[in-house]
């Protein structure tokens, strides 16, 4: 029976993708030899990263000034090297999850953070609206889409100091005005590669501006000299990400991504508002084109076991919701077919005639 992926991360991968880092497996770039047994110092492997790392500017627009990096130690260790870099008195955050919590307690290490809002008081299932950003802060960081509780923020707000954004979940699905970003970063297990590496888009005038010592490997100057090979990089992850990012550039760039994306998510939003077992939990405005969160009405609360049995027999894999949500969770990811989300949807429709 043919699998429908909606993982939340590590989570579906092009075929594409998949099928060239296979292949690369056993035979990398002609050389004769593994991709996991290549140096990282190897012609062809530079040419990889030096691939992947222009290809990320050219499908993002990065403007002059930015350099992108690929480094390990997941969006968690950007939690840390954001502030450590870049923090040097104070910050405003928005506190939209459970990921925005881990950035703010590692950021008051560093300096001074303020918190401008939040929306815990309703458990994160809708993004603040009307805060105050102060203009003494070095800048402002957000999480773009909040992957577990299925909010997005598909803007680059609008306040006057530099944004910093987690976009590990919604990177590559729309465009973004880099200009506006100090820094980008994104773990890779959602939209870009499997687990193991994390792209960041760091402008270079943000950087050298604090007095503290930043520990070597802790230190975007450093990645940014030495082109992400100061150490062994995650080579198959990167191997990977280059495959994802020739694929979107085959597709047509994110312009094209982003109107397939949007298809996908309104079909299911609409399948959500029109069964009647069903509700969604993010609040309509806010609601997320990656991971798209829903429970069942109070009314058929006991069928929820039953549903998730279901759709998984019927080839649905992922679909139960993240533990602080409950219900269901599906992830629409960039390399999802639309007609994984329709069988989704079939799958929906089909419970509903039973109950
Ligand atoms: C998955 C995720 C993270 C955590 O990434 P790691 O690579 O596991 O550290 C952080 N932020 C967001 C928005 C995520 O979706």
């Amino acid at each position: 029976m043919k699998k429908h992926n909606f993982y939340a991360g590590p989570s579906i991968l092009s075929e594409y993708t998949i099928k060239n880092t296979a292949d690369a497996v056993l035979d990398f770039a002609g050389t004769g030899l593994s991709l996991l047994e290549v140096s990282h110092r190897s012609k062809e492997f530079v040419a990889v990263m030096d691939e992947a790392r222009a290809l990320v500017k050219e499908l993002l627009d990065v403007p002059q000034g930015y350099d992108v990096i690929f480094v390990g130690g997941g969006a968690s260790m950007q939690f840390c090297m954001v502030p450590y870099n870049i923090l040097k008195t104070k910050a405003a955050y928005l506190e939209t999850g459970t990921w925005a919590e881990k950035a703010i307690k590692e950021a008051k290490l560093f300096g001074e953070v303020e918190v401008v809002a939040s929306s815990k008081d309703a458990n994160f299932s809708y993004i603040p609206k009307n805060y105050t950003v102060p203009e003494d802060v070095d800048y402002f960081h957000f999480t773009s889409n909040n992957t577990i509780f299925g909010t997005e923020m598909r803007f680059d707000p609008d306040v006057k100091v530099p944004l910093v954004a987690d976009m590990s979940s919604d990177i590559f699905s729309r465009p973004v005005d880099v200009s506006k970003y100090a820094v980008i970063y994104a773990g890779a297990q959602k939209n870009l590669a499997p687990a193991g590496v994390t792209v960041a888009i760091v402008r270079e005038d943000a950087l050298g501006k604090v007095d503290r010592p930043i520990p070597t490997m802790l230190n975007y100057a450093t990645h940014i000299k030495k082109e992400s090979m100061f150490n062994t990089p995650p080579v198959l992850p990167v191997y990977a990400a280059l495959q994802t990012l020739k694929y979107y550039k085959q597709l047509g760039g994110i312009k094209v991504i982003e109107k397939m994306n949007l298809e996908k998510a309104a079909i299911l939003y609409d399948e959500i508002d029109r069964n009647k077992l069903f509700v969604g939990t993010a609040k309509p405005e806010d609601r997320s084109v990656m991971n798209v969160c829903f429970v069942m009405k109070d009314e058929y609360k006991e069928l929820e076991a039953d549903f998730v049995k279901f759709a998984t027999e019927r080839g649905m894999v992922g679909i139960k919701g993240h533990r602080s949500v409950g219900g269901f969770r599906a992830s629409i990811y960039n390399a999802m077919p639309k007609s994984s989300v329709e069988a989704l949807i079939a799958v929906m429709q089909e419970f509903e005639r039973q109950h």
